[in-house]
């Protein structure tokens, strides 16, 4: 029998940018000056980078190559036209405005429709996402599907929008105070799930019965793509750019962050199908962010985002991203370390609370393990736990949520399954000696809001 060949992945490398492997005891003195936070260290003092997918992923000989076609004009340049025919051709979206991230292009949709009392249903809300709601004194409701919420259930989609909780939102509040429905693929909160095909049919439908315009946070939208062909009945012979079309004749409007699967260091847009609505959100652009043909990008990234949306939305590549990110989870899971089921499209989420049972949850168990992680082998992930719950604003306690994860976020071309391989093994060796770490840290100093990107901790003796 002829051996089956093994998978590898679908691009060689043309440039590199050398990484540094510290020493343990450097390691435990850089950390010390940062207060034991991971947001303090330098991008030198980091072996594996996995803070973030976010921006962070590599671009291709082709998108280089369009940067340097970049037309620079202030109005009219020909990049925006090669973005706004990319975004019309692949994702079905006549109108574009570009933005200089995700959350810019939040800003300036939700100054348009969003008002003092509103209501907006979702699938777990993006932190900006929610944040630009709150910030307008709206509320955001979260909808998704229960099983979202326990780690050990697998469920192909878990970043399902549950019908039943969305309409008895439709239901509860009149229509003017429900501008719109935000659905986020793939949904990033509940650890990068999916949502189905089947599923976006359905809130499509109910918000046409109920008149409710639909907006597809989009960050993700070609890994969803992914896991609709890869695990819904019906898509297997689809190509990725089917899908995709599929996916978003069920969306009104889009918003993007083009860090991620734009595949660009920065970006973002709005995507619209109404050109009335797209021109009455002109003024906030021209605001906020700059005049209607470049919104805070430059000319030659609005061209490498081109390119990057044709290449994210192949087959080969998402395919080559997804496995690597499952060979991850397979080495971890296989060892018996718990992670967040099944594996999501960007990240893995490790149960942090499960993999070091002795530490109080007063003494942040999800921050324990990333600082541990980080001693270990230089590997930087981001705590997902009590420290970012952060304080209740009312009576200033620490608010503890039910999990306490720790992410590891894999960018985008970026790094080999060699450096898979280091983290797999770091985190083996954490959890081999579990039995041994029974204190956390202590907080010595915090912000009042958004405390984990700047608080000072200290080890508990
Ligand atoms: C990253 C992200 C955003 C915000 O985008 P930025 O580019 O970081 O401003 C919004 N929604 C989702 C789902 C995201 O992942």
């Amino acid at each position: 029998m002829p051996m089956e060949l093994p998978f590898a992945e679908s691009y060689r490398i043309k440039m590199v940018e050398p990484i540094y492997l510290s020493t343990r005891k450097e390691r435990e003195e850089w950390i010390k000056a940062t207060n034991y936070n991971l947001f303090g260290l330098r991008s030198e003092q980091v072996y594996i980078d996995l803070l973030t997918d976010s921006g962070t992923g590599a671009m291709s000989d082709r998108q280089w190559a369009a940067l340097m076609m970049g037309d620079e004009s202030y109005a009219g340049a020909k990049s925006f036209y090669n973005l706004q025919e990319a975004v019309h051709r692949i994702l079905g979206f006549p109108f574009t405005l570009p933005t200089h991230q995700g959350r810019a292009a939040e800003n300036v949709l939700f100054s348009r429709l969003i008002r003092e009392g509103d209501i907006i249903p979702g699938n777990s809300h993006f932190d900006t996402t929610k944040g630009h709601i709150e910030y307008r004194k709206a509320t955001a409701i979260d909808c998704t599907i229960d099983e979202a919420f326990n780690t050990e259930s697998v469920h192909p989609f878990k970043g399902n929008v549950d019908i039943n909780k969305l309409e008895a939102v439709f239901k509860k509040y009149p229509k003017e105070k429900i501008p719109f429905i935000i659905v986020t693929i793939t949904n990033n909160t509940a650890g990068g799930q999916p949502v189905s095909l089947q599923n976006l049919k359905e809130v499509s439908a109910l918000a046409k019965k109920y008149d409710i315009p639909v907006v597809f946070d989009s960050a993700r939208f070609a890994e969803n793509a992914y896991f609709i062909k890869t695990r819904e009945v019906g898509y297997a012979d689809k190509t990725i750019k089917e899908i995709v079309r599929e996916m978003f004749q069920y969306a009104d409007i889009m918003t993007m962050s083009s860090k991620k699967d734009g595949i660009v260091n920065m970006g973002g847009f709005i995507g619209f199908k109404n050109e009335e609505l797209y021109k009455s959100c002109w003024v906030y652009n021209i605001m906020f962010e700059g005049y209607v043909t470049y919104g805070g990008m430059s000319g030659r990234d609005m061209n490498a985002l081109a390119v990057g949306l044709d290449e994210a939305t192949e087959f080969e590549y998402l395919n080559t991203r997804i496995l690597q990110v499952k060979y991850l989870f397979d080495k971890l899971t296989s060892h018996g370390i718990p992670c967040q089921q099944p594996a999501g499209g960007h990240a893995i989420f490790v149960d942090a609370g499960k993999m070091l049972p002795h530490v109080p949850r007063e003494q942040f168990v999800a921050q324990t393990l990333g600082v541990e992680l980080y001693l270990e082998a230089g590997v930087r992930g981001v705590e997902i736990g009590a420290l970012l719950a952060d304080r209740d604003p009312i009576t200033r306690e620490n608010r503890y949520p039910k999990l306490e994860l720790l992410r590891l976020a894999i960018p985008r071309r970026t790094y080999t399954n060699n450096h898979m391989d280091v983290v797999a093994a770091a985190l083996i060796n954490i959890f081999e000696r579990r039995d041994s770490i029974r204190t956390g840290y202590r907080i010595v100093e915090e912000a009042p809001i958004m405390r984990h990107f700047t608080l000072k901790l200290e080890p508990v003796k």
